[in-house]
């Protein structure tokens, strides 16, 4: 195989590990999905801010104004990222899963959810049970669109309606037809929600083109360290929803009734979600990390991606246990994640010899997606666990799957590794 473009280097990179075979190895980071290494350049960019680091919003010092522009010019930086409207607001949170339990705890009162049953626990289960409709997995993105507008058209009475989708699988990696799931949506009078985990770190993503009226993604997945995520949309139903948090900077004006009791007013911007103090370094490791991918460019890291992804797919394809789990087929699009199990072997003690015996780190487990792995594995067992599941008696069938992920920062030789392994 030969490389496209040369990997962006990442923190963690030069690791070596010992193998239980004896010897030391370079350390393959192949669980991309779950955590991406975060980029050197946004280290750096955080270690050169590092001599300016002062309190955040209402300080008068020179270096209090100067990290309240850092954070809000990050906010400006990921905005363009994702190509939002000028009238979205973008909120920065701690995670996806914040994220979405977030806009969870802002939807209008009469409000129905549908999701897809193959989503991330984060997208399948903040909604209110009672308000949410379950959709069967799809087999091709075109049922995927149909199931959903037959759902909405179904539905009684005709109010506010919400569907969260992923963009990219988790567990598949493929991709699912968000524009068509948008306008589908709104044809209907809906909205929706793009859960964009798995999608902004391998794609470039336009809100504005997509039609989506609300993104969510994790900046640990896009190259950034933990501890920050963003939601970002359509301003009304965040405005008119009570504060995620109460506390300080979410506050306009607090003052105290005649009756002793506490009035509050509200921001009405994104600072109505954020109270408390900020995290100005997350805020502005995430922008750097959307600075760097837009100036390596997307062709060039898709192209990377597409190269790694068919050494992967060719090497797996000569192994004939090997059953990569798919939804809309083995050749669909998808980004650099991808599930398999492995006939006669039990998961969880495949991916603990590739580690320990390749010094490979990939995942094993239901990928907090147990509904959809289920699925795929055409297993009826009551999975366990979070993330993980249980093991499966002799002659069973798999209970869980080995993922394998990647991406802009994967040189070659950790999937050539990967696959040989494998093999
Ligand atoms: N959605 C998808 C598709 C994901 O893959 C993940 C993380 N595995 C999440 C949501 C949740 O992300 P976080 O753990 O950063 O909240």
């Amino acid at each position: 195989a030969q490389t496209v473009c040369a990997p962006l280097p990442v923190l963690g990179g030069d690791v070596t590990v010992p193998l239980v075979t004896g010897g030391e190895v370079a350390y393959a980071a192949l669980d991309y999905a779950a955590s991406a290494p975060a980029l050197q350049r946004v280290w750096d960019d955080v270690a050169a801010y590092a001599p300016y680091y002062g309190s955040v919003h209402r300080g008068a010092g020179y270096l209090s104004q100067l990290s309240t522009d850092l954070f809000e010019n990050a906010r400006l930086a990921v905005a363009r990222f994702l190509d939002c409207r000028e009238t979205d607001q973008l909120i920065f949170t701690r995670s996806t899963t914040d994220s979405l339990n977030l806009l969870a705890r802002a939807l209008p009162a009469d409000c129905r959810v549908f999701v897809f049953e193959t989503e991330h626990h984060a997208s399948l289960l903040p909604w209110p049970d009672a308000r949410v409709t379950y959709l069967d997995a799809p087999r091709t993105p075109r049922q995927a669109v149909e199931t959903l507008e037959r759902a909405l058209a179904d539905r009684a009475p005709h109010g506010p309606a919400l569907v969260c989708v992923t963009g990219a699988s988790n567990v598949t990696g493929e991709l699912w037809p968000v524009r068509e799931l948008a306008a589908a949506a709104h044809a209907h009078g809906a909205r929706i929600v793009l859960d964009a985990a798995q999608l902004a770190p391998h794609h470039p993503v336009s809100v504005r083109d997509l039609d989506v009226d609300w993104i969510a993604f994790s900046g640990h997945k896009l190259y950034a360290p933990f501890g920050s995520g963003v939601l970002a949309g359509r301003a009304d139903w965040l405005v008119a929803a009570e504060p995620y948090l109460a506390g300080g900077g979410a506050s306009r004006q607090v003052t105290r009734r005649a009756d002793g009791s506490v009035a509050v007013e509200w921001h009405e911007n994104a600072a109505r979600h954020e109270a408390g103090s900020p995290n100005v370094i997350g805020a502005y490791a995430v922008a750097s990390a959307c600075k760097a991918l837009t100036e390596a460019g997307w062709d060039t890291l898709v192209a990377l991606e597409r190269h790694l992804i068919r050494t992967v797919r060719e090497g797996l394809a000569e192994v004939p246990e090997v059953r990569i789990l798919s939804l809309f087929g083995d050749d669909a699009p998808r980004v650099g994640v991808l599930s398999f199990v492995v006939e006669g072997w039990n998961s969880s003690h495949f991916a603990a010899a590739l580690s320990a015996e390749y010094g490979i780190g990939v995942r094993d487990g239901l990928f907090c997606a147990h509904p959809l792995v289920r699925t795929l594995l055409g297993a009826d067992h009551q999975a366990q666990g979070t993330c993980g599941a249980p093991e499966a008696a002799p002659g069973e069938k798999s209970l869980n799957a080995i993922r394998v992920s990647f991406g802009a920062g994967t040189p070659d030789e950790h999937v050539e590794r990967f696959v040989s392994a494998v093999r």
